[in-house]
This record gives C-alpha cells, structure tokens and sequence, in this order.
C-alpha cells in the first residue's frame, strides 16, 4: 500500500466512528420529535347513513330511509365534523351500503380499522314512535347515554326500549361489525312513517347534528 493511501484510509477509519454517531442522534432526535408529535392521537369515527346502493330502507312521509339520511342529515353532520378538535370523523361513501359491501364484496367493514369507531344512523317503521340507541355491549356507554339524551330532546324516546337502549346480536348492519371486533352504536332516530317524528327531524335537523357529533366525541362546539 502506498504510504498515501495508508493514511487516506486510517483517516477514514477515525472518521468513521464519528459519522456513526452523528447519524445516530439525528436518527434518535427524529424520533423523538415523532414520538412528541403522536403524544396525543385524535380519536377516530366513522359515520355511515344506513341502506343506500339500491336498497331504500324504510318508507313514509312521502320519501325513504335511505335518501332522508343523505339528504337531511348528513351535510349537517359534515359540518358540525369540522369543529371538533380531538376526534377525527371520516364519513362512509354515501353511493355505498356498507352491508352489501362487507357481505357481497368482502370490502366495507373489513377495510375499517380495528381502533376506529362506527356510529349509524337510521329511521325506523312501521308503527310507534320515538328513537333508540342500538347499542354493542349489554348495557350502554357513556356514549350511548349521551346519543339516547339527543334523541330524548329533539324526538322522544321509544317506550319500546327500556332507557331508549336496545342490545341486539341479531342485526345484519350491526353485525357486519360485531363479527371484526369494531366498536358501534346505531342511531334510530325516529319513525319515518310518523309524522310528528318526521316533522321535529326535519325541523331541527341542524340543531340534532351538532348535538349528536357532541356525543359522538364527547367534545363542546360552540
Ligand atoms: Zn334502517
């Protein structure tokens, strides 16, 4: 080896414990910075209008489930989403059922992460009146309760259900879930097919979204 190179790599050699190092920290401050960043991820839900893609849902007051949902509630939802700070809401396609998708398509809620959170929301029929809380566990969680308060306040709750809650294992839009281990509550907002029910929806559509992403996220919009 010529004397040359020699030092050219036993200067190299020196350097290069240095190099190692200095990578390392950096690396290491990354990840720390990371790490800080992440302290406090935002909770994440999905909303899902119940039926569409061809199947209505229920019928009544002129229109049905599955276009009542879309058109009424959900831009309200979409808007009252923005405003709250910890939670992030992501909305389910409404061109989409999420049950066909999941059932025919082995898509839907197989694509839900496990973490995430589902509320739904539907109307009921044909005879009663009131709204109720379908709920994942035996008995209700906090969210559940707070849900079952909206509902309580805008609509009235059906006497059929003790408390406005319904645990219930026998439902194929629940279960779609349930089978994934994906935490739930479903939403039955009223009657369609009642007309006092339709009119407080319709009336105060703006005012129950709000309250709902409210309990949703157990988060204040002002
Ligand atoms: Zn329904």
């Amino acid at each position: 080896m010529k004397k040359w190179k020699l030092r050219l790599a036993v200067g190299l050699m020196l350097l290069l414990p240095v190099a190692l190092i200095s990578t390392t920290t950096s690396a290491q401050a990354a990840s720390k910075a990371a790490t800080t960043a992440k302290a406090k991820p935002k909770k994440q839900y999905l909303i899902i209008m119940g039926h569409g893609a061809g199947d209505p849902g229920a019928r009544g007051n002129g229109t049905n489930e599955a276009t009542f949902l879309r058109k009424n509630l959900l831009p309200q939802l979409k808007k009252y989403s923005k405003e709250v700070k910890n939670s992030q809401i992501t909305f389910y396609n409404p061109k989409h059922n999420i049950v066909k998708d999941t059932l025919v398509h082995h898509k839907g809620s197989y694509k839900i992460n496990k973490h995430t959170t589902v509320i739904m929301f539907h109307l009921d029929a044909p005879n009663g009146k009131g709204g109720h809380v379908i709920i994942h566990k035996k008995h209700p969680t906090k969210r559940d309760k707070r849900l079952a308060k909206v509902i309580k306040k805008y609509v009235g709750l059906n006497r059929a259900y003790r408390g406005g809650y319904s645990f219930r294992t026998n439902l194929r839009n629940c279960n779609v879930l349930r089978k994934r281990g994906i935490d739930y509550s479903l939403v039955e907002m009223g009657f369609i097919t009642n007309k006092s029910n339709y009119k407080h929806l319709k009336k105060n559509m703006a005012k129950i979204a709000k309250a709902d992403i409210e309990a949703i996220t157990n988060e204040k919009i002002k």
